[in-house]
Protein backbone atom coordinates (compact mmCIF):
# COMPACT_ATOMS: atom_id res chain seq x y z
CA UNK A 1 0.00 0.00 0.00
CA UNK A 2 1.63 3.13 -1.23
CA UNK A 3 1.22 6.37 1.07
CA UNK A 4 -1.50 9.12 -0.09
CA UNK A 5 0.20 12.77 -0.52
CA UNK A 6 -1.74 15.27 0.87
CA UNK A 7 -0.42 18.69 0.24
CA UNK A 8 -1.78 21.98 1.54
CA UNK A 9 -1.35 25.37 -0.97
CA UNK A 10 -2.50 28.39 1.05
CA UNK A 11 -4.98 30.15 -1.17
CA UNK A 12 -3.96 34.05 -0.97
CA UNK A 13 -7.80 35.15 0.44
CA UNK A 14 -6.75 36.04 3.78
CA UNK A 15 -9.52 37.97 6.13
CA UNK A 16 -10.89 37.97 9.46
CA UNK A 17 -12.80 34.86 8.67
CA UNK A 18 -10.38 32.61 6.90
CA UNK A 19 -7.24 33.67 9.07
CA UNK A 20 -4.13 32.91 6.54
CA UNK A 21 -6.29 31.87 3.65
CA UNK A 22 -7.78 28.84 3.15
CA UNK A 23 -5.93 25.79 2.44
CA UNK A 24 -6.31 24.08 -0.72
CA UNK A 25 -5.21 20.10 -1.22
CA UNK A 26 -3.94 18.29 -3.41
CA UNK A 27 -4.39 14.37 -2.85
CA UNK A 28 -2.60 11.90 -5.00
CA UNK A 29 -0.73 8.65 -4.64
CA UNK A 30 2.59 9.25 -3.80
CA UNK A 31 5.12 8.61 -6.34
CA UNK A 32 2.77 7.83 -8.93
CA UNK A 33 1.36 9.86 -11.88
CA UNK A 34 -2.04 8.44 -11.91
CA UNK A 35 -3.95 12.05 -11.34
CA UNK A 36 -4.93 14.42 -8.56
CA UNK A 37 -7.94 15.06 -6.66
CA UNK A 38 -7.53 19.24 -6.00
CA UNK A 39 -9.87 19.90 -2.43
CA UNK A 40 -11.16 23.44 -2.32
CA UNK A 41 -9.73 26.09 -4.47
CA UNK A 42 -10.45 28.94 -2.53
CA UNK A 43 -10.53 31.92 -4.39
CA UNK A 44 -9.82 32.35 -8.42
CA UNK A 45 -6.74 34.32 -8.02
CA UNK A 46 -4.73 33.23 -11.71
CA UNK A 47 -1.84 32.97 -9.75
CA UNK A 48 -3.21 30.19 -7.24
CA UNK A 49 -4.66 28.45 -9.59
CA UNK A 50 -1.37 28.04 -12.28
CA UNK A 51 0.54 26.79 -9.11
CA UNK A 52 -2.03 24.41 -8.32
CA UNK A 53 -1.94 23.68 -12.06
CA UNK A 54 1.47 23.10 -11.97
CA UNK A 55 1.87 20.95 -8.94
CA UNK A 56 -1.19 18.62 -10.28
CA UNK A 57 1.01 18.39 -13.81
CA UNK A 58 3.40 16.74 -11.51
CA UNK A 59 0.88 14.21 -10.56
CA UNK A 60 -0.66 13.36 -13.93
CA UNK A 61 -2.96 16.43 -14.01
CA UNK A 62 -6.16 16.81 -12.31
CA UNK A 63 -8.21 14.13 -12.12
CA UNK A 64 -11.25 15.95 -10.31
CA UNK A 65 -12.09 19.14 -8.47
CA UNK A 66 -13.41 18.38 -5.08
CA UNK A 67 -15.63 21.09 -2.72
CA UNK A 68 -16.01 20.25 0.76
CA UNK A 69 -18.91 22.83 1.08
CA UNK A 70 -20.24 25.90 -0.67
CA UNK A 71 -18.97 29.01 1.16
CA UNK A 72 -17.32 31.15 -1.20
CA UNK A 73 -13.62 30.84 0.15
CA UNK A 74 -13.82 27.03 -0.43
CA UNK A 75 -15.79 27.04 -4.04
CA UNK A 76 -14.27 30.16 -5.17
CA UNK A 77 -12.02 29.73 -8.50
CA UNK A 78 -13.33 26.10 -8.72
CA UNK A 79 -15.05 27.14 -11.99
CA UNK A 80 -12.50 29.00 -13.17
CA UNK A 81 -9.76 26.04 -12.20
CA UNK A 82 -12.34 23.80 -14.13
CA UNK A 83 -12.37 25.75 -17.51
CA UNK A 84 -8.67 25.72 -17.05
CA UNK A 85 -7.99 22.36 -16.75
CA UNK A 86 -10.85 20.85 -18.30
CA UNK A 87 -11.20 18.57 -14.82
CA UNK A 88 -15.01 18.35 -13.39
CA UNK A 89 -16.10 19.95 -10.39
CA UNK A 90 -17.55 17.62 -7.77
CA UNK A 91 -19.74 18.07 -4.82
CA UNK A 92 -22.55 16.88 -2.11
CA UNK A 93 -25.42 19.18 -3.67
CA UNK A 94 -25.73 20.98 -7.36
CA UNK A 95 -28.65 22.81 -6.50
CA UNK A 96 -29.02 26.66 -6.83
CA UNK A 97 -28.05 26.74 -2.50
CA UNK A 98 -25.61 24.37 -3.52
CA UNK A 99 -22.33 24.00 -5.78
CA UNK A 100 -24.58 24.39 -9.08
CA UNK A 101 -21.84 23.99 -11.19
CA UNK A 102 -20.80 21.35 -10.20
CA UNK A 103 -21.08 18.58 -12.33
CA UNK A 104 -21.23 15.60 -10.59
CA UNK A 105 -23.26 14.85 -7.24
CA UNK A 106 -21.31 12.74 -5.34
CA UNK A 107 -23.17 10.60 -2.40
CA UNK A 108 -22.43 9.82 1.61
CA UNK A 109 -20.41 6.83 1.88
CA UNK A 110 -19.55 6.71 -2.02
CA UNK A 111 -15.90 5.59 -2.63
CA UNK A 112 -13.58 7.53 -5.01
CA UNK A 113 -9.46 6.76 -5.93
CA UNK A 114 -6.87 8.61 -7.71
CA UNK A 115 -4.02 6.00 -8.00
CA UNK A 116 -4.12 3.74 -5.52
CA UNK A 117 -5.31 6.09 -2.70
CA UNK A 118 -8.93 5.16 -1.57
CA UNK A 119 -11.19 7.60 -0.45
CA UNK A 120 -14.70 7.59 1.53
CA UNK A 121 -16.37 10.50 1.10
CA UNK A 122 -18.48 11.35 4.09
CA UNK A 123 -21.49 13.61 4.57
CA UNK A 124 -20.74 15.99 7.11
CA UNK A 125 -23.40 18.77 7.81
CA UNK A 126 -23.94 20.97 10.15
CA UNK A 127 -21.09 24.02 9.07
CA UNK A 128 -23.37 23.57 6.11
CA UNK A 129 -25.94 21.41 4.77
CA UNK A 130 -23.66 20.38 1.62
CA UNK A 131 -20.55 19.74 3.62
CA UNK A 132 -18.39 16.65 2.92
CA UNK A 133 -15.17 15.31 4.15
CA UNK A 134 -13.10 13.04 2.40
CA UNK A 135 -11.81 10.29 4.72
CA UNK A 136 -8.81 8.07 3.78
CA UNK A 137 -9.36 4.88 6.05
CA UNK A 138 -5.79 3.52 4.41
CA UNK A 139 -3.99 6.41 6.35
CA UNK A 140 -6.46 7.47 9.17
CA UNK A 141 -6.54 10.84 7.21
CA UNK A 142 -9.68 13.01 6.95
CA UNK A 143 -9.66 16.06 4.80
CA UNK A 144 -12.56 18.02 7.02
CA UNK A 145 -13.55 21.64 5.12
CA UNK A 146 -14.75 23.61 7.63
CA UNK A 147 -16.09 21.13 10.34
CA UNK A 148 -12.73 21.83 12.21
CA UNK A 149 -10.47 24.98 12.16
CA UNK A 150 -6.71 24.32 12.66
CA UNK A 151 -6.88 27.32 15.43
CA UNK A 152 -10.24 27.71 17.12
CA UNK A 153 -13.62 27.02 16.76
CA UNK A 154 -15.83 27.43 13.64
CA UNK A 155 -18.70 29.88 12.74
CA UNK A 156 -22.16 28.03 12.35
CA UNK A 157 -24.36 30.57 10.22
CA UNK A 158 -28.08 29.42 9.83
CA UNK A 159 -29.90 28.52 8.24
CA UNK A 160 -27.39 26.66 5.87
CA UNK A 161 -25.96 25.79 8.99
CA UNK A 162 -27.43 23.58 11.74
CA UNK A 163 -26.09 23.44 15.72
CA UNK A 164 -27.98 20.28 16.29
CA UNK A 165 -26.61 18.70 13.16
CA UNK A 166 -23.21 20.01 13.93
CA UNK A 167 -22.63 18.26 16.95
CA UNK A 168 -23.82 15.00 15.54
CA UNK A 169 -21.31 15.26 12.68
CA UNK A 170 -19.27 15.96 15.48
CA UNK A 171 -19.85 12.79 17.46
CA UNK A 172 -19.39 10.56 14.53
CA UNK A 173 -16.18 11.82 13.87
CA UNK A 174 -15.04 11.13 17.29
CA UNK A 175 -15.94 7.37 16.61
CA UNK A 176 -13.19 7.41 13.48
CA UNK A 177 -10.04 5.76 13.73
CA UNK A 178 -8.91 9.22 12.91
CA UNK A 179 -4.85 10.21 12.90
CA UNK A 180 -4.89 13.48 11.38
CA UNK A 181 -7.62 16.21 10.17
CA UNK A 182 -6.50 18.26 7.53
CA UNK A 183 -8.34 21.10 7.87
CA UNK A 184 -9.81 24.23 5.54
CA UNK A 185 -8.11 26.61 6.93
CA UNK A 186 -4.99 26.72 9.74
CA UNK A 187 -2.56 23.76 10.52
CA UNK A 188 -2.92 20.05 10.69
CA UNK A 189 -4.62 18.82 13.52
CA UNK A 190 -2.25 16.40 14.87
CA UNK A 191 -4.18 14.62 18.39
CA UNK A 192 -7.76 14.13 16.36
CA UNK A 193 -9.72 12.36 19.19
CA UNK A 194 -8.79 15.45 21.60
CA UNK A 195 -9.45 18.20 19.38
CA UNK A 196 -12.88 16.46 18.55
CA UNK A 197 -13.34 16.08 21.91
CA UNK A 198 -12.72 19.90 22.98
CA UNK A 199 -15.02 20.79 19.89
CA UNK A 200 -18.40 19.08 21.61
CA UNK A 201 -17.04 20.27 25.19
CA UNK A 202 -16.76 23.92 24.03
CA UNK A 203 -20.29 24.10 21.77
CA UNK A 204 -21.68 22.53 25.12
CA UNK A 205 -20.24 24.81 27.27
CA UNK A 206 -21.76 27.63 25.01
CA UNK A 207 -25.20 26.30 25.11
CA UNK A 208 -24.94 26.12 29.23
CA UNK A 209 -24.01 29.82 29.25
CA UNK A 210 -27.33 30.52 26.81
CA UNK A 211 -29.75 28.25 29.26
CA UNK A 212 -28.12 29.74 32.39
CA UNK A 213 -27.84 33.70 30.58
CA UNK A 214 -31.76 33.23 30.17
CA UNK A 215 -32.41 31.43 33.33
CA UNK A 216 -31.22 34.44 35.23
CA UNK A 217 -31.76 37.35 32.82
CA UNK A 218 -35.29 36.18 31.65
CA UNK A 219 -36.75 36.72 27.88
CA UNK A 220 -33.50 38.21 26.22
CA UNK A 221 -32.58 38.97 22.14
CA UNK A 222 -29.70 37.38 20.55
CA UNK A 223 -28.14 40.99 21.33
CA UNK A 224 -28.62 40.65 24.70
CA UNK A 225 -27.09 37.67 25.25
CA UNK A 226 -23.74 37.89 23.39
CA UNK A 227 -22.03 39.94 26.07
CA UNK A 228 -23.12 37.33 28.41
CA UNK A 229 -22.04 34.34 25.94
CA UNK A 230 -19.06 35.61 24.29
CA UNK A 231 -17.51 37.89 26.58
CA UNK A 232 -14.23 36.18 26.51
CA UNK A 233 -14.31 36.54 22.11
CA UNK A 234 -12.96 39.35 20.99
CA UNK A 235 -15.37 41.78 19.54
CA UNK A 236 -14.75 42.26 16.19
CA UNK A 237 -15.64 38.74 15.79
CA UNK A 238 -19.38 39.43 17.82
CA UNK A 239 -20.85 40.07 14.58
CA UNK A 240 -19.80 36.32 13.88
CA UNK A 241 -20.40 34.98 16.95
CA UNK A 242 -24.24 36.05 16.78
CA UNK A 243 -24.91 34.23 14.17
CA UNK A 244 -23.46 30.84 15.95
CA UNK A 245 -25.22 32.38 19.11
CA UNK A 246 -28.86 31.92 16.92
CA UNK A 247 -27.28 28.42 15.64
CA UNK A 248 -27.52 27.72 19.27
CA UNK A 249 -31.00 29.20 20.02
CA UNK A 250 -32.48 27.60 17.12
CA UNK A 251 -30.99 23.78 18.03
CA UNK A 252 -33.12 24.88 21.34
CA UNK A 253 -35.99 25.63 19.90
CA UNK A 254 -36.03 22.26 18.20
CA UNK A 255 -35.56 20.38 21.17
CA UNK A 256 -38.20 22.48 22.83
CA UNK A 257 -36.05 23.66 25.16
CA UNK A 258 -36.28 27.50 24.22
CA UNK A 259 -38.89 29.75 22.58
CA UNK A 260 -39.34 33.22 20.62
CA UNK A 261 -42.30 34.99 23.24
CA UNK A 262 -44.19 36.31 20.60
CA UNK A 263 -45.75 39.00 22.95
CA UNK A 264 -42.49 40.53 23.35
CA UNK A 265 -41.22 40.13 19.39
CA UNK A 266 -41.41 42.11 16.97
CA UNK A 267 -38.55 43.08 14.87
CA UNK A 268 -36.28 41.67 17.59
CA UNK A 269 -36.90 38.44 18.46
CA UNK A 270 -36.78 37.49 22.21
CA UNK A 271 -36.32 34.38 23.37
CA UNK A 272 -36.92 32.27 26.94
CA UNK A 273 -36.51 28.86 28.07
CA UNK A 274 -39.42 26.29 28.08
CA UNK A 275 -40.06 25.21 31.55
CA UNK A 276 -41.01 21.77 32.11
ZN1 LIG B 1 -17.28 27.44 5.49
Amino acid sequence: MSQPIIQAILAPNPSIMTGAGTNTYIIAQSGATAGCFVVDTGCDSADHLQKLRQIAAAFGGVSAIIVTHAHPDHIGGAKEFSQLTGAPVWALDNSASGTPFAARVVRHKEQISVGSVSITIVAIPGHRFDHLGLWLPDSGDLLVGDVMSGSGSVIIIPPEGDMAKYLQTLRKLAALPIQRIFPGHGPVIEDPQARIAWYIEHRMQRENMIISALRSHGPSSAADLLPLVYNDTPKELWPAAELSLMAHLLKLKKEQRAHIVAELSGAVEYWALIHR
